[in-house]
């Protein structure tokens, strides 16, 4: 959500910035805007994409080493010129980029009017730009003590930086609940929301902390916390490659990320099983194998995709390891009074580890003593860094808005967990762990075998690529997967659909079937194969049209369904993972028919760091 660069150095700033506002394209944004310090602060913005702003600067000179840039994802104010980032001060000295929402705006800039202050745009990120000056007026400070100042009046997150026409020779950075990640070159800084603007120019990198400012010039680097405390950084190297970043020969960053997950999830499993010893090992929550012993409780908190694999991870968890299991949104966690002690753990999965409202049920359960496990994708993000331990994805950058192998390898991890705890708890046998692991071991191949599908999945989306609406249904695990199937074609076919237990269509969305209505049904050949059946036929009997997810070989679903597409066969723990896979190449390939735009669907962000 949103993205930020500066730049400080001997370089051209212009190009760094646009090419890395180009990298943060896939975060979600509907407005670019860059301000550059070419004899003058100027500013250059505009609604729409970041290549619009390029047309728009068309022969203007845009030399100067020190800039930074901005893509917005309103949230005050309409996605506008006007309400484009950067702002500037009252009297145009100061300019600012902001990533986040100043939640007491409202009453800042009700004082700020009454001092005189006029405004030019609806955002709450101006309010913050005219404080700044307001304080440099009255109490005559310099900018840097001004910025510190106004941060300790302002309620909210923010990722911002702050330039000064006063100061040709420095950027502000700081950062409170909004990712931040400093580049330190020789004799250059970068400043950026995540690695991917720095990584061709500089491996070393500074993940900025809440409440922390940084005072950046070209040949210094000063970082101190908001109540002014010199803080000494820790320089880390990244492990990010530039061709991790590219579509490498795909029409879209989506289709790579699908075709890729045989090898993200051999990487997520990489040195932690060992299938012929029946052995799970988690380095990341080792230290707590005792504690899972004796656990009453574990409650999931996530939002969005990473939600769904929370609820496969239910049916895992207390199959496997007999431990119960809530899962819950973490919007509504957070604000209600959750009962949490101690002997809880509670799982926060967040593909960015910079989910606002799962960072804040963090430190809500935090506060109630229990203990936090964080399921992430992003190295060193904030939601790991908050957890007491955890299980990296290793599903290596996701640039598709719409996440496929984040999810998957969630899945993976969660199933990882699933197994250790049982193992732990001795809930189950030993050969069972054996069988399990060797087929997890496997399920990269077959995961392959379902990408053979692609073809007939297209000639299928081809069919109802105008369909209004969709049903997807499951039951047991294959619940989840059809809210995830849902939720995919919607976020970027925008076709109304919804996911359903199989069982409940009775109760409501059979209403809705006709002639005209498509439903996926996962009809694979587990525990709910005769149930899923029955609901199948139903959907008929009104003249709906089955599109079944169906075993290798199945021949009843396959005689009652209008397509069919076939799965090979596998333990029934690993459904969610093989019947995942057509239903992203049905999204994709709806999407794309459609002229939608696959990698960045409207309205949406990838990490979403507002609440
Ligand atoms: N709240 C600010 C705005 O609406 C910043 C949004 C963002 O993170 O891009 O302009």
């Amino acid at each position: 959500m949103c993205g930020i660069v500066g730049y400080i150095g001997y370089r051209e700033a212009w190009p760094i910035i646009i090419k890395g506002l180009h990298r943060l394209e896939y975060r979600g944004y509907d407005s670019a805007g860059v301000a550059l310090m070419n004899g003058g602060l100027n500013i250059y913005k505009k609604a729409g994409k970041v290549s619009e702003l390029e047309d728009f600067t068309q022969g203007v000179n845009l030399g100067g080493h020190m800039g930074m840039g901005h893509t917005r994802w309103a949230t005050h104010g309409a996605p506008s010129d006007r309400n484009s980032h950067p702002h500037t001060s009252g009297d145009d000295n100061l300019a600012i980029i902001h990533n986040g929402i100043i939640e007491n705006y409202s009453s800042l800039k009700e004082t700020l009017i009454s001092r005189g202050h006029t405004f030019k745009s609806d955002t709450d990120t101006e309010v913050l730009i005219h404080l700044i000056q307001d304080i440099q007026e009255q109490t005559s400070v310099d900018l840097r003590e001004a910025v510190r100042i106004a941060l300790n009046e302002v309620i909210g997150a923010y990722a911002i930086v702050i330039m000064s026409k006063d100061e040709p020779d420095q950027l502000i950075a700081a950062r409170k609940g909004s990712p931040m990640v400093l580049g330190v070159g020789k004799n250059e800084y970068f400043v950026a929301s995540d690695a991917s603007p720095i990584i061709e120019y500089t491996k070393n990198v500074i993940y900025l902390n809440d409440n922390e400012i940084a005072y950046i010039k070209r040949d210094e680097l000063l970082i101190k916390s908001i109540d002014n405390i010199v803080q000494t950084p820790y320089i880390q190297e990244l492990e990010l490659k530039l061709e991790m970043l590219e579509k490498g020969g795909y029409d879209h960053f989506m289709l790579k990320e699908i075709y890729e997950q045989p090898r993200s999830i051999k990487d997520c499993m990489r040195g932690r099983i060992y299938p012929s010893e029946g052995q799970v090992q988690l380095g990341g929550i080792k230290e707590y194998a005792e504690k899972l012993k004796n656990i009453d409780r574990i409650v999931i908190v996530a939002c969005g995709t990473s939600w769904h694999a929370g609820l496969v991870a239910e049916y895992l968890i207390e199959e496997c390891a007999r431990i119960p299991v809530e899962v819950e949104y973490a919007s509504e966690f957070r604000y209600r009074n959750p009962i949490i002690s101690e002997k809880d753990i509670v799982i926060a999965i967040s593909q960015s580890g910079e989910t606002a409202d799962t960072m804040a049920a963090i430190e809500i359960a935090k506060q109630k003593g229990a203990t936090i496990f964080g399921v992430c994708n992003v190295v060193g993000a904030s939601i790991p860094r908050a957890s007491h331990a955890g299980v990296y994805t290793h599903a290596g950058p996701e640039i598709g808005v719409a996440s496929t192998k984040a999810f998957t390898a969630q899945v993976t991890v969660l199933t990882l967990m699933a197994i250790y705890m049982a193992q732990q708890r001795g809930t189950i046998t030993q050969s069972k762990l054996v069988h399990l692991l060797t087929e997890l071991d496997n399920i990269p191949n077959l995961i392959e075998k379902c990408l053979l599908s692609n073809e007939h999945i297209q000639e299928i989306a081809e069919k109802f690529k105008d369909s209004r609406n969709f049903l997807f249904l499951g039951r047991g695990s294959g619940f989840p997967v059809a809210l995830e199937g849902a939720l995919k074609l919607k976020e970027i076919s925008y076709i109304h659909a919804e996911g359903y237990p199989a069982a409940e269509m009775k109760h409501g969305p059979i209403a809705l079937i006709d002639e005209e209505m498509p439903v996926v049904v996962i009809a694979t050949q587990n525990s709910s194969y005769e149930k899923v059946i029955s609901n199948i036929q139903e959907v008929k009997a009104r003249k709906g049209i089955v599109i079944a997810i169906v075993t290798e070989g199945d021949t009843e679903v396959t005689q009652m369904a209008d397509y069919t597409i076939e799965i090979p066969e596998a333990d029934e723990m690993f459904l969610p993972l093989l019947a995942t896979i057509p239903l992203q190449l049905l999204s994709y390939h709806i999407a794309v028919m459609r002229g939608c735009n696959v990698d960045q669907p409207r309205n949406l962000a990838k990490s979403v760091t507002v609440e």
